[in-house]
């Protein structure tokens, strides 16, 4: 079935479509399976990534509604946060980020560089804040502002993963599946977190119906909760499309490349994003996308990954993050050749 979503209102945010680069010296270095790398990293607006295609749905909607503030939330280093408060900038919107400190990181770098100096500089009010309670009562008082104000809000969740956030990346595999241009491909791998991205790809995956499977890595959950999310998700977006999808018997979803824990470094990241930087010249982030990597270097190893197959590799961004973990990069690589 071709994805028609001509229907839902939409904002032009990004550049579209991204490029799709094929990466010869890293699937040599992997011996093996043909890497093609899907750069949503550099679709444009606030350095760019995986955020934009959910923001030009949530934030095509919000305006539909006539919303001239925006509330959304995230961790210190949110990249959702960073791009949505872009967006906001380029939009006229205000941006109010309610930011939780929820990994165990502290320092200059993670506490001021990184996304969240991109946040301030994009003109968005942020508020940090050391609990999830705490954050509810920041979120309660700061819609009672815009309330007094006569401002009209809307809020985005975690993530930007609601249904209407996820048509984003449904609208991602019809662009995929036509760059690729009948080229066969036998797994998508993506860093799953909030699951928006995994569920809208999943969705588009069974839409066109592609035989092709969707490898999701969790970065911060376990397998059998992100497969939850990215369920629940696909639920939500068939609502708002009206459309059934399926049983998604075409998604896989592991969590061996997750570590301690969210946002925590582990060595196999760091040599995964030594890899792709010095093979490809490819720059991923330390939280998800070198997660992600991590895992399919793993695969490969392990013989999951099967040397003759075909892998795009949704990098979804996050280079502001990297710059958040410069002294954690630096120390990885004291004992580097
Ligand atoms: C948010 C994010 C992800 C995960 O996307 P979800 O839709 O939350 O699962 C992956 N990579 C980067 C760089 C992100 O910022």
């Amino acid at each position: 079935m071709p994805i028609d979503l001509s229907g839902q209102p939409r904002v032009g945010l990004g550049h579209w479509p991204t490029p799709l680069e094929d990466c010869p010296r890293l699937t040599e270095a992997l011996g093996g399976p043909r890497i093609l790398v899907k750069r949503d990293d550099v679709n444009g607006l606030g350095v760019g990534g995986n955020k934009l295609r959910k923001a030009e749905f949530l934030l095509g909607k919000a305006l539909a509604e006539g919303a001239d503030t925006v509330i959304t939330f995230g961790a210190v280093q949110t990249n959702h946060g960073r791009q949505i408060a872009a967006a906001c900038a380029r939009l006229g919107l205000r941006c109010e980020l309610v930011l939780t400190r929820s990994v165990p990181m502290s320092g200059e770098a993670y506490e001021r560089s990184g996304n969240i100096a991109l946040d301030g500089l994009y003109g968005a009010h942020v508020h940090v804040c050391d609990t999830p309670e705490q954050a509810g009562e920041v979120y309660d008082k700061v819609v009672a502002a815009a309330r007094a104000d006569g401002r009209k809000t809307a809020t985005f969740p975690v993530g930007g993963s609601n249904g209407v956030g996820v048509l984003g990346y449904v609208a991602a595999v019809d662009e995929l599946h036509t760059q690729l241009d009948g080229t066969k491909v036998n797994r998508i791998v993506v860093a799953v977190g909030s699951a928006g991205t995994a569920a809208g790809l999943a969705v588009g995956i069974a839409l066109l119906d592609w035989p092709v499977v969707l490898d999701g890595q969790c970065i911060s959950h376990t397998a059998g909760e992100s497969l939850a999310d990215i369920r629940r998700l696909a639920g939500e977006v068939s609502d708002v499309l009206g459309t059934p999808v399926g049983d998604l018997a075409h998604v896989q979803v592991g969590d061996g490349a997750v570590g301690p824990g969210y946002g925590v470094p582990t060595a196999e990241m760091w040599e995964a994003l030594r890899l792709f930087a010095r093979t490809e010249g490819i720059t991923l982030d330390p939280v998800y996308s070198g997660k992600a990597a991590a895992a399919v270097v793993a695969g490969v190893r392990s013989g999951a990954i099967g040397a003759d197959e075909t892998v795009v590799f949704l990098h979804t961004g996050g280079l502001p993050g990297l710059f958040a973990y410069a002294p954690e990069l630096v120390r990885s690589s004291e004992n580097q050749p």
